[in-house]
């Protein structure tokens, strides 16, 4: 193969072995580095939940057997805490794995309109408050590269955003178009939006722009984490744009599957 060393040196081919050593030594580093800070992300995240729930537990302790007022509340904010540290651990592994979809499915494909009518469909259904305007004009039987589940993961974290950061205007347009070799698709909010300096850190693990609302939505900071590694691991691009107040507007690009030429 190309990095197989050869029998006789000359002093060239050894600064050259040395470089590739090195950058190899820079990448092992860089990789260690960056495991580091995901343990220091993660320990970080997981101390509120965990000191919450430790003050309910307290709460039951000293109260709970006596007052059934404590007992109930205290029994069912540990309960809802519980459950948000569910999300944030299945969060947290959906990331991990992300970084695996390379190996198990990166040639997988799926019909894009079956699966944004889906998609659509569920949601519709999940938020009848809202009014979902869906711009469809992939052609029938369009195939993008992509994995369906991968596919739904996507457009439901986009969706679930236009919903969480909405404001009075319940509404939201979800577009799908081909441009070229690319699939395109639209999530549209007129909620909250993000000004200017936070919409270059919210594709950052654990980057919330404002940690209560987040929180008290259920937000970890990771769902746009997560659709960008899926996306790009399939060579796309996400992008956002917005303007405080007046909403968001997201938008993925996806490879189509290559022609079969018969
Ligand atoms: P979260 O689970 O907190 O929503 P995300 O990674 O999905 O995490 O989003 C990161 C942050 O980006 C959110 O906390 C929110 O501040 C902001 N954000 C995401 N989508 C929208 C949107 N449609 N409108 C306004 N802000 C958004």
């Amino acid at each position: 193969s190309q990095d197989r060393i050869a029998k006789q040196k000359s002093n060239d081919e050894i600064t050259d072995l040395a470089d590739r050593f090195n950058k190899m030594l820079d990448r092992m580093q860089e990789y260690t580095n960056q495991q580091k800070e995901f343990v220091q992300d993660v320990s970080h995240e997981l101390r509120t939940p965990v000191a919450v729930l430790e003050g309910h537990l307290k709460m039951l302790q000293r109260w709970g057997k006596d007052d059934p007022q404590v007992l109930a509340e205290s029994l069912d904010a540990s309960v809802a805490e519980v459950s948000r540290m569910k999300k944030l651990i299945q969060e947290m592994l959906d990331l991990t794995r992300a970084e695996q979809i390379e190996v198990n499915y990166i040639h997988e494909t799926t019909q894009a309109n079956e699966t944004l009518k889906q998609v659509y469909g569920d949601f519709v259904m999940l938020h009848p408050d809202f009014k979902i305007n869906m711009d469809d004009t992939v052609p029938p039987k369009t195939i993008v590269q992509i994995y369906r589940n991968h596919l739904m993961q996507i457009l439901i974290i986009l969706l679930d955003n236009a919903v969480k950061y909405s404001r009075d205007r319940k509404e939201i347009n979800l577009s799908a178009s081909t441009e070229g070799q690319m699939l395109s698709i639209a999530v549209q909010d007129f909620g909250v939006g993000i000004d200017q300096e936070d919409l270059q850190r919210i594709f950052a693990r654990f980057y919330r722009v404002d940690k209560a609302r987040s929180r008290e939505s259920g937000g970890n900071g990771l769902g746009l984490p997560i659709a960008k590694k899926i996306v790009e691991m399939y060579k796309g691009t996400i992008t956002a744009e917005s303007a405080v107040g007046s909403g968001t507007i997201f938008r993925v690009n996806l490879p189509l599957a290559p022609k079969k030429s018969k």
